[in-house]
């Protein structure tokens, strides 16, 4: 008998309409701050992976073009990605990262001109001319060109490791993953420190 598919086994799509929807109208980059909350808020208070396990639509998509679709090479990713000083080294970039677009944003909110580009990679600025951002303040616009560059860099990345290592390669250092990672595990050393201290 053919399992029956569950509803989040389709979030993949929303992947796909998330990244498009941005090309159309920036102000669209807003709803990814959902993908970038609630993987943090399941594992702060279930103190677990599932958002990864289950409900993550970007590993979903790369699932699928990787391993059903046979783009990915589905060769071993190398020793270095999965190391720790390399996991929270990107982690730790990435954050700083963020940090800057956090910056950007309020310079433009008090009164720094908008950058209407989006950045790809860090470095790669792409014009973006046609987005009409005029029904919001320019601060606004400008966190949906950095978030919206967040969330493309990240997707070419976890794309390229897609292609050259196993199909979801970019898990192994997905700063999201290693983030949620981290929380589960300083929750579970809390919950084992309780247990100690009740059954000493
Ligand atoms: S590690 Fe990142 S890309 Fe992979 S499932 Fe978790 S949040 Fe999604």
């Amino acid at each position: 008998m053919k399992k029956q598919r569950k509803w989040y086994e389709y979030l993949w799509i929303v992947s796909v309409i998330y990244l498009t929807l941005g090309f159309f109208n920036i102000l669209f980059a807003w709803l990814g701050v959902i993908c970038f909350l609630t993987p943090l808020l399941i594992a702060v208070s279930k103190g677990n992976k599932a958002y990864c396990n289950r409900y993550c639509g970007r590993g979903q998509l790369f699932e699928l073009l990787g391993g059903n679709l046979l783009l990915s090479r589905k060769k071993a990713p190398p020793k270095f990605l999965k190391s720790k000083w390399f996991r929270y080294g990107f982690l730790a970039f990435f954050m700083t990262m963020f940090g800057v677009m956090l910056y950007a944003t309020y310079l433009v909110f008090q009164g720094a001109n908008i950058s209407k580009v989006v950045t790809l990679l860090w470095v790669f600025k792409l014009p973006w001319h046609w987005a009409n951002t005029s029904m919001v303040p320019d601060g606004v616009a400008q966190f949906a060109f950095g978030f919206y560059s967040v969330m493309l860099t990240s997707t070419v990345l976890g794309f390229v490791t897609m292609l050259l290592f196993k199909p979801r390669s970019w898990c192994v250092y997905c700063p999201m993953g290693t983030m949620t990672q981290g929380i589960c595990l300083i929750k579970s050393k809390k919950i084992d420190k309780n247990k100690d201290k009740y059954l000493s």
